[in-house]
């Protein structure tokens, strides 16, 4: 069946191999096109669904088709470990991504991101042994693959701990040497370890401690990372488990491996590099600069928060001619989207223009209101950016602040000693007038005081989200 066509090398080129080949080019064709499909909310479900197959497809015809250098198949216990393994995966990963809340799903996909590290890093520490230490490039993909596998992992949990309010921010002065220092040690033993020439079986406790060191700087590389810069921090750390799987790939040679790693490290990194222009740091600053300053640095809000009844706030609207909905993380954490839906509609059948005025890092992950709104059928030309809506904010008559915080705090622009200072903000304090949605006085994710709050121009619709939108509207449905 599996007939000779030519030679590779010394080795046969069999039909099977051909097979193997030509299924890792189309596994990458649908990881390319799945991606252009995930770039649109309207596709994105379409694009995740062809990735996915893509990656079954290489999975499947590796399992089946690979050959080792001797040209063997993978053994049959080995088959099996795997596919039991792969099942108990699968079962898992469904059951998490089931049972997840909504609110939940940047904490899931940190965890995610924790695995995708662990599994390079495993991969290279259990290669390492066998690495060919006369080829330096092998044994140097070799090493970054845990370094930055480990760091991925490491940071990942981290992250995840702080999303879900289990880790708080640990800061300190000296802490940037400390992780200075710590990357200039894990680099020094790298380079030891390539050059030293001393064979694998020699530098097994060194393997170890690089694979300990790379851990420890993951954790305190993201630690001190706190006010608005986490968004940075998710991606850049999507973009080392991308780059750690494109080290793994090339440690076995598997080009569905190599491209899968590369197009995940490359969009991570594209999306580092615009998560950075939307928070208006460099990642430098983000990383080992600014730390989001200290609590010291914080505006002190004056005057009080006027609170605003029922039916003033639904007269206010009815009678308005344009309202633009500024929505953030408490709208996610409410599950206020189709209430919200529902007022727009109902806003608009009295002709109201309503629009919503999207900042690119308000809720936990990237893109985490359009993927709300869209959940709730708002059409995607009412989805203002955020650079497009705040030319029409002074010409607003009211903006409708439902569970957004730091993304509209004042400090951002007037507050050069604010953690968020220089973070572009959706400028609803230019609005005529405004009406905040929130429980309380909590503070955002940043954890400061939020002018706009104390502004004259504001008023304050206390109550879980969904309740008060479900209130004025019912309110609204009376006048
Ligand atoms: P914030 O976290 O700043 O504020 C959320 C607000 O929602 C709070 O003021 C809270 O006040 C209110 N709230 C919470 N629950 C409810 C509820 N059930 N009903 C009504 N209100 C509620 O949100 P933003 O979206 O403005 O900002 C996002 C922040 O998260 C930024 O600092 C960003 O950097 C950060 N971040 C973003 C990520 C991303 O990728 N998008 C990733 C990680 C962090 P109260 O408790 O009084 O109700």
């Amino acid at each position: 069946m599996d007939k000779i066509i030519g030679t590779s090398g010394a080795l046969p080129f069999t039909t099977g191999d051909a097979i193997l080949e030509l299924s890792y080019l189309l596994a990458a064709l649908l990881f390319v096109y799945g991606l252009k499909l995930l770039s649109h909310p309207e596709t994105a479900r379409k694009g995740n669904f062809y990735a996915a197959g893509g990656m079954v497809l290489a999975m499947a015809t590796t399992l089946l088709l690979h050959k080792n250098n001797l040209h063997e198949s993978i053994p049959l216990t080995n088959a099996i470990i795997i596919v039991i393994s792969i099942a108990v995966g699968t079962v898992i990963g469904w059951i998490m991504a089931r049972r997840v809340k909504m609110t939940a799903m940047p904490q899931m996909v940190s965890f995610f991101n924790a695995t995708g590290g662990a599994a390079s890093a495993l991969v290279a520490l259990l290669e390492f042994p066998k690495a060919n230490m006369g080829n330096t490039g092998s044994v140097l993909v070799t090493l970054l693959g845990l370094i930055i596998g480990s760091i991925a992992f490491s940071g990942s949990m981290i992250a995840y701990g702080k999303l879900d309010g289990k880790v708080g921010d640990i800061r300190s002065k000296n802490m940037k040497y400390v992780n200075m220092l710590l990357l200039a040690v894990t680099v020094a033993l790298m380079l030891f370890m390539m050059f030293s020439g001393h064979a694998p079986e020699e530098l097994n406790w060194h393997i170890y401690l690089l694979f300990g060191l790379s851990l420890l700087y993951g954790v305190l590389f993201v630690m001190p990372i706190g006010g608005a810069d986490m968004p940075v921090v998710i991606s850049l750390l999507n973009s080392f488990t991308g780059i750690a799987a494109a080290m793994a790939g090339f440690i076995y040679n598997n080009e569905a491996m190599i491209l899968g790693g590369i197009l995940v490290g490359a969009a991570g990194s594209i999306l580092t590099v615009l998560m950075c222009k939307a928070m208006n740091r460099s990642l430098l600053n983000v990383i080992v600069g600014a730390f989001g300053g200290s609590a010291s640095g914080e505006t002190q809000a004056e005057g009080t928060m006027k609170e605003i009844t029922l039916s003033d706030a639904s007269i206010l609207l009815a009678y308005s001619q344009n309202v633009v909905i500024i929505p953030g993380y408490g709208m996610a954490v409410a599950q206020a989207q189709h209430a919200c839906r529902e007022l727009d509609k109902l806003l608009e059948s009295r002709g109201v223009t309503v629009r919503y005025a999207i900042h690119p890092v308000a809720g936990r992950m990237p893109g985490h209101m359009n993927v709300l709104l869209a959940e709730a059928d708002v059409p995607y030309n009412k989805l203002i950016e955020m650079d497009d809506i705040n030319p029409d904010m002074p010409n607003t008559d009211v903006a409708v602040v439902i569970g957004a915080n730091d993304v509209v705090n004042p400090a951002a622009i007037n507050d050069p000693g604010s953690p968020i200072a220089g973070m572009p903000i959706i400028h609803a304090h230019e609005a005529r007038n405004i009406i905040v949605m929130k429980r309380g006085r909590g503070k955002g994710y940043a954890g400061i005081e939020n002018t706009l709050f104390f502004d004259s121009k504001t008023r304050l619709l206390f109550g879980n989200a969904k309740d008060s939108l479900h209130n004025l509207i019912n309110e609204i449905k009376n006048l």
